[in-house]
Parts: C-alpha cells; structure tokens; sequence
C-alpha cells in the first residue's frame, strides 16, 4: 500500500496548479462564438466612429444661421439613413432627414418635425436652433486607434457591439479548454440506462465535474465510466491524454489496493506535481503534467470531487482563458456558534448565507459528510475554517468562497462585511 509522501497547503496546492498552468493559444474566433471568452491582445478602433456626421432625429438639415422662430424653409431634398443627399444646404433652405441620415453639406443642424408645421415641400421654424443641435458628430463614440477593448477583457453583449461597430467579425481570444472526464469505479452505473444491482450507485461525479467545467466556459465531454480493471483505466486515461488539455479523473486516487489512477498516470509519462493536500474534503487530490496536458486527480466521494474541481480545476480553466480576473467573490462570514475543526487540515465547510446588521452569517449547511451530495445543494459558499485544530469562534471573521453569487448581489448586508479580495 502506498502512503501519501508528504501533504501541502491547500494554498501551495492552488499555487502550484497556477504555477504550472498557462494560457491557452489565441485564435481568431468569430464574435458569437467569443461570447464568455477573454480577449488575448487589445483592440483598437479601425476608424472615428461614428464614421459621419448624421442626425439623431427626424427632422430638416438646415444652417443654424438661418434658424430663427418664424422663418419659413424650402425643402431641397432629402437625407434618408443609408442615403446621403445629393446636393448642399444653401441659405433659407433645408434636406428632409431621417436619424442616422449623412448630414448634407452646408447644414450644421437638424431642427427636429415637431419644431416645424410639419413635413411639406415647405415648412415655418416654430423653434430656433443653435449650431450642432441633433447632430451626432463623426467620433464622437470612439476614436480611430484608442484601444476599444483591453487584453483580458470577457466578451459580452456590450463588448461584441462595440467590436461589431468596428468592422470586427472576429476576436483574438483564448480558446476554450478541452477537458475530458473520466470516472473510475467498478460499483459505477450510468444514470438512466438501467436499475442498480446490489453494491452499485450511478455515476455522478462526471457528469457533475463536466457541469462544472461548462460553467467556467471550457468544453467538456465524458470519456465512459471506467472500471477499476488496471488495463480499462489505462486505455481510458491514455485516450483521455490523447485529446485533451485537462484530463479530470474521479475516484481511485487514494491509497486503497483498488486506487491504481496515481500509478496509471506516472506509467503513463504524467509528471506528479503534488499528491495529497491538508485540506477536507479531498486530502488525495492528485495534479500531475504531461507535456500540454494537466491532470487532475479527483477524490471520488461526490462532495470531494466537486469541491477539489471548484478550489483547483476551476482556477486552472480560467487561467488558461486568460480570465484571472473571474475568480469566485470572495466574502468575510462568521458563526453564531464556535466551529471546531479537529481534522489538523482546513475545511472547506459548506455552509449556507443570511445577511444581518453584522454581515454575512454563515451556517453549516448540515452533516459535512463527503458523501452527502444533496448537501451541496443546500450549499451557498464554502467557509474555510482552520487549519488551527480549535476552529474559530462566534463572531470571529473567517473567509468564504461564494458559489452562488445570486445570494450576494440581492443580499442587504452593509457593504463593510463584504470585501473584494483576492
Ligand atoms: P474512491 O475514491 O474511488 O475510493 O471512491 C470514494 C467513494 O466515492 C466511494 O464510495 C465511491 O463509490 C464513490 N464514487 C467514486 N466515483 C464516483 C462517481 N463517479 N460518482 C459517484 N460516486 C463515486
Ligand atoms: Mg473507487
């Protein structure tokens, strides 16, 4: 039986994994298909924006000069949005225009219909105007060569209108991480395919950990479920190495006669960075490298998996989207009652948020068992209590990880119990 060699920090642990993970090439991707992904370089207006002078009303283009209450216009010709006028706007005369029209030479303003007696081959000014007045001017959103949009930025609704007003069909953005899934475990059934024979559970830590994934903004997909049969894992995890960028494996990674996944990735050319982490629950995480690829090991108890994915897969994928700003909100919370943690390693508790006068009052969601999935349903952050054997006290402040951040936003906490570290 193989001992664990000597167990990290969950910090080290997620320095590590950091450490020895980095950004995913840039490719130019099409605007759509960018949406949720961070851009790799800045970019820059091509061209003044807006590329024309062009009204913001329905109206007449005329010379403010000209534009006294009273004085009657003739209507030259007109300047629909997409049509420029053929001909200037000379004195007493005015081009019908519509919002977004070219404005015509010689005009410095638009007087807007309802300052007229209406549209007509001729029309009183009821209104004067003043030089520029509807005039949307040539530049005035964005100027050619400002960076419109930073490295790093995430690509959303706004960002892919600016760029779309740019010209840019495409974005230089980090591509989104293949992971590739993978569970061990003979007792293993996949849901919905059949009933349980005595001694079997469905599957759910794959299809758990490929949510996960999809949800930082990776592709996922599940290889099958393995058996704990040393050549059916093997295959599998080679395959897995085979195509992606992060393999994720569950279960099998302790140090039980049945846990061959550490050994089947050494065979198979992995690089172990770290084995086992002083942190609950998930003390068997295993992360190792192969050439491009990242390995994680996940412990295969349900809550372990999950959790292990959130403290260290979770960092990983977003840093190889280039999105390090995106990490979980990180909150102060505190106890009603003192927390004991008597495991010597930090756990990360579960626990669910209220807000009160005193800031965010954390509760244990209930037994912390890591078999408990339902527990995590229950779930709003994760409050990591310890490594210190006596826990922390009620009222002491102690840091969480919120894993849904609906909770925060609409939450009436004051604003001092919630910080923005990171
Ligand atoms: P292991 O780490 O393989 O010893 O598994 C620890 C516990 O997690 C055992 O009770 C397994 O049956 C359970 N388990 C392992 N893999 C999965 C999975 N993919 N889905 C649900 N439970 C699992
Ligand atoms: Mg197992």
């Amino acid at each position: 039986m193989q001992l664990f060699e000597k167990l990290i920090d969950h910090h080290e642990a997620v320095r590590l994994v950091l450490e020895n993970t980095s950004r995913l090439p840039a490719q130019r991707t099409p605007l759509l298909e960018a949406q949720g992904l961070a851009l790799a370089e800045d970019v820059r207006a091509k061209f003044d924006s807006p590329p024309f002078d062009n009204s913001a009303v329905d109206g007449y283009a005329v010379r403010s000069a000209d534009a006294e209450v009273g004085r009657t216009f003739s209507v030259v010709d007109e300047a629909p949005a997409g049509r420029p006028a053929n001909r200037a706007v000379g004195e007493g005369e005015a081009i019908k225009i519509f919002t977004g029209g070219v404005i015509p030479r010689g005009a410095n303003a638009v007087v807007m219909v309802e300052n007229t007696t209406g549209w007509g081959e001729e029309f009183e000014l009821k209104k004067a105007a003043s030089p520029g007045q509807n005039v949307r001017s040539s530049g005035e959103d964005v100027r050619e060569g400002d960076v419109i949009l930073r490295s790093g930025t995430e690509i959303g609704a706004p960002e892919i209108a600016l760029a779309a007003t740019q010209g840019y069909g495409a974005l230089p953005v980090h591509r989104r991480p293949r992971v590739v899934v993978l569970s061990t475990g003979t007792e293993l059934v996949e849901p919905g395919v059949r009933d349980l024979s005595p001694g079997e559970i469905y599957d759910s830590n794959s299809f758990a950990v490929i949510a996960q994934a999809r949800e930082a903004g990776a592709e996922a997909r599940r290889l099958y479920a393995a058996s704990d049969d040393a050549g059916v894992l093997r295959d599998a995890v080679k395959e897995a190495l085979e195509s992606a960028d992060v393999v994720v494996t569950s279960g099998g990674v302790s140090v039980g006669e049945k846990d061959l996944v550490k050994g089947t990735m050494l065979d198979l050319g992995v690089e172990q960075v770290f084995w086992g982490v002083r942190f609950k629950p998930g003390k068997p995480l295993f992360f190792g490298v192969k050439g491009g690829v990242r390995v994680f090991g996940l412990p295969g108890n349900p809550v372990s998996a999950m959790v292990c994915f959130e403290l260290f897969v979770r960092p990983a994928l977003m840093k190889m989207m280039g999105r390090n700003d995106s990490k979980r909100p990180l909150i102060e919370v505190y106890f009603e009652e003192d927390v004991k943690n008597q495991f010597g390693r930090m756990h990360a508790m579960r626990v669910s948020l209220e807000s009160t006068g005193r800031g965010w009052l954390a509760r244990s969601v209930g037994a912390q068992g890591s078999g408990l999935v339902s527990s995590l349903t229950k779930a709003d952050a994760l409050a990591l209590v310890g490594p210190q054997s006596e826990g922390v006290r009620a009222g002491e402040p102690v840091e969480a990880i919120v894993l849904r951040e609906e909770v925060i936003l609409g939450g009436a906490a004051p604003a001092s119990s919630t910080s923005a570290k990171s």
